[in-house]
Formats: structure tokens, C-alpha cells, sequence
């Protein structure tokens, strides 16, 4: 079976074509800056190419994508039929709890309450899943959604502590994002280590532009750090995490911010950036606090503090911690970050082992002492090969 994944973000599509006999990777690529002057398509596999054209919208970048996989220059099929399914990684999915197939009736549910939560991304999403049943009006298309593992939440912790009738009025709660990602590293965490999920305390740390760490108990997310948008919990990058409401309404009133400002300010300016000065980028921080940048040392102090602020929220939440994993960007492959957040927590049985710590990168690994009561390890992420099994098992069941 071949199956097409399409990620699309706000003025961006990328794409990965898997051949799901061995997983392998036929084709992977993306579209850039859609919509804007310069928008380019960018192969990876079955080569490296760069080509500039015309992409006024994310249907034109659709059929790009789907020219770019049959074209005989960088293409890797002969032709569309030789697709079976499509995944589309959908940031917010509402109510929905699993990957399900878009038949045109749930595709119009999802529509109507994603449209009102996170219009932004919900809309090109939109636009792209119509794109493909026009393109390729049978083959069956899954939505994979990035909230869906946390519908496992009880509601005391999902609920927000606003008048309950905003609740009812607009659903806003939490929601959290990187479900994919939760969900391959917990299944792959539990395979490598040797656990039954069902038995074990778990908190997973993806640590990447966006953080989300998640409390898993009994197999099941019970909380995680991402709300109604990605955003809130840990700082990250460039957003701040978790932030005083009020002391944001005092900035809009005082700095004259719209709205729609503020979201940029507080997902686009903050964080790494916003106290640095300098950048978003975990290497750059490190490399530059190494050298003696005082706010790059103090973002990256402010970042581990704040992560471990939610690791030890967490291990009481569980009642206790037995795992914890850490993944994504900045989880796999960043030492001083891994060891500052652990840092002083050999209170509640952690003991990373220090030298194995800093070997580690991107690979496989327990991280603690032989003799920790929690292990720690390193599970690098791979959401899009969840994604594309996640597919696959929805389109055979249908079958
Ligand atoms: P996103 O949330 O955009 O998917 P990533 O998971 O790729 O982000 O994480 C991006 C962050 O991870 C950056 O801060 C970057 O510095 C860090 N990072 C990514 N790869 C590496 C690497 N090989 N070595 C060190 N840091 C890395």
C-alpha cells in the first residue's frame, strides 16, 4: 500500500509518499511561502531540487505536490492511481479521539467545530483535504489529529477555571497537541524498554520549537501542558508557555495591541527569542551561553527551570513517576537541556547518569543510573510514521 501524508501549515504543505510494504520513504518534500512572492517547492527524496513557481493558494500547492510525485524529472510514480490513501495531519480536532476516515459527512463535523477554534490552521487544512477529493476523488483520505490523544483527560484538568459557560458556549479547554507524537513515542518507549504502558507512570517531554509535556497513567494522557492552542506550558522557542493573563491585558492596554498582535507577541516573539535577544534555535542558545551571552544563560536557565517546574507537577499528579522520555528537536538531542530540567529531582528517585547524558544524540537510550528508581531515556519521535500506520489501518478496517 502507498500512502500519501500531507502536513499543511499556515503558508507551507510538506509531503512524504510511504511505500508500507517496508515503510520506506518513496517521496519527501515541501512548499514554502505560499501565498507570498518567492513561494518554492523543495524535493528531498528521490532527489534534492529547489524549484520557484507561481503558489497563490494551498489547492495550486496540492496539485504541485501530486505533479511533482508523477513528474519524470523528480517524481517517483507513474501515476496517481498508484496512491491508495491519504493522511492529513490535522492540528485541531476538536471532540475527536482517533484517526478517522473523512467521509464528507465527518469531514463537515470536523469543519464546523475546527473552523471555530483554530480558523488559521483549520482553514488550509480544510482547503487541502477538498484539494485531494477533487484530485483524487477515490482514494480515501484519514484525518490524523495532533489533539486527539488527550481526549482521555478528565475533565477537572481539561476545564479552564473561566465561568463554565464559556465552556459550553465556545469549548474552551484544553485540548493539547503533539498527540502523534505521544502516541509513537509511548508505544516505541514501552517496546524498547520493555513495559507494559498499562502498569507504568509516564511522562513524555516533547522538547522541539514546541514543547508539550504529557502525564500518562494506565496507558492513557491525563493531563498535558498545551491548551485550547498551542500554546501555554513549558516557554518555548519563540511562545511563552504558560503566562499571566492579566499582566497581558495590562501590556495590550499599555503597548496599544490588537489582538491579533498579542498572538504574535506571545507565540512569535517570546520565549528563547524573546529573552535571548538573539534566537530561537537551541544550538545557537547553548553555543552562546557557552561563550558567555548573560540572556542567552538566562533563557536557557529560565527553559529548564520551567520544564522542570511541569515534570515535578506532573510526578505528583501520577502519584509518582517510573519513566520519563524525552523526544523531539531539542529532548533528543540536547544534553545541558536534558540535565537541567533532572537537575535536584533525586528527591523523587531520578539519577541521570551524567556522562551516558552527554553522549547522547538522537538515539535509543537510557540516560539514568543502572540503580535510578525512574528511568529516563531518549525515544526519538517519528509522527509521520504513525501517521502513515494510522492510515493504514483506518482505510484495511473500512475494507
Ligand atoms: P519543531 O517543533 O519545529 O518540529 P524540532 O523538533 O525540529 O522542532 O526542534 C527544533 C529545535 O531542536 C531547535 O531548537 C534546534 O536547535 C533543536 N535541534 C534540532 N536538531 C538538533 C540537533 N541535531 N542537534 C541539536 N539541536 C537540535
Amino acid at each position: 500500500m502507498k500512502v500519501l501524508l500531507l502536513n499543511c501549515g499556515s503558508s507551507s504543505i510538506k509531503y512524504k509518499l510511504y511505500d508500507m510494504s517496508d515503510h520506506s520513504v518513496m517521496a519527501a518534500g515541501g512548499i514554502e511561502k505560499i501565498g507570498s512572492a518567492g513561494s518554492f517547492i523543495k524535493t528531498k527524496l528521490p532527489k534534492a531540487d529547489k524549484t520557484l513557481c507561481d503558489i497563490p493558494d494551498h489547492n495550486t500547492g496540492v496539485q504541485l505536490v501530486l505533479q511533482t510525485l508523477t513528474s519524470p524529472e523528480n517524481g517517483c510514480i507513474h501515476s496517481l492511481d498508484e496512491i491508495d490513501a491519504v493522511g492529513d495531519r490535522i492540528v485541531h480536532g476538536g471532540p475527536f479521539s482517533e484517526s478517522t476516515l473523512l467521509t464528507p459527512e465527518i469531514f463537515a463535523e470536523w469543519k464546523k467545530c475546527a473552523l471555530g477554534l483554530a480558523p488559521v490552521h483549520s482553514e488550509v487544512q480544510a482547503k487541502s483535504i477538498e484539494a485531494i477529493s477533487k484530485c483524487l476523488p477515490n482514494v480515501p483520505q484519514v484525518g490524523i489529529f495532533d489533539t486527539a490523544f488527550h481526549q482521555t483527560i478528565p475533565e477537572h484538568a481539561y476545564l479552564t477555571s473561566l465561568p463554565y459557560e464559556f465552556y459550553e458556549k465556545y469549548g474552551i479547554r484544553r485540548y493539547g497537541f503533539h498527540g502523534t507524537s505521544f502516541r509513537y513515542v509511548l508505544q516505541r518507549s514501552a517496546q524498547v524498554l520493555g513495559f507494559n504502558a498499562n502498569e507504568k507512570r509516564i511522562i513524555i517531554c516533547h522538547i522541539g520549537n514546541g514543547i508539550s509535556v504529557s502525564a500518562i497513567k494506565e496507558g492513557v494522557c491525563i493531563d498535558t501542558t498545551m491548551g485550547m492552542m498551542p500554546n501555554d506550558g513549558p516557554m518555548m522557542g519563540t511562545r511563552t508557555g504558560d503566562m499571566d493573563a492579566s499582566a497581558l491585558l495590562f501590556l495590550m492596554e499599555k503597548e496599544n495591541l490588537t489582538p491579533a498582535a498579542t498572538l504574535d507577541l506571545i507565540s512569535k516573539n517570546s520565549g528563547l527569542l524573546g529573552i535571548s535577544g538573539l534566537t530561537n534555535d537551541m544550538r545557537e542558545i547553548v553555543e552562546a551561553a557557552q561563550s558567555g551571552h548573560s540572556r542567552a544563560q538566562l533563557a536557557l536557565d529560565m527553559y529548564c527551570y520551567r520544564l522542570k517546574r511541569y515534570i515535578g507537577a506532573y510526578a505528583a499528579i501520577l502519584g509518582g513517576v517510573d519513566y520519563i522520555i524525552f523526544t523531539a528537536g531539542v529532548g533528543e538531542n540536547q544534553p545541558p537541556v536534558r540535565k537541567g530540567c533532572l537537575e535536584g529531582l533525586e528527591f523523587m528517585g531520578v539519577q541521570l547518569d551524567i556522562e551516558t547524558n552527554e553522549k547522547v544524540y538522537g538515539q535509543e537510550t537510557v540516560i539514568s543510573t543502572p540503580d535510578s528508581k525512574v528511568t529516563v531515556a531518549v525515544i526519538p519521535t517519528d509522527e509521520e510514521l504513525m501517521m502513515a500506520q494510522d492510515t493504514m489501518q483506518v482505510v484495511t478496517k473500512q475494507k
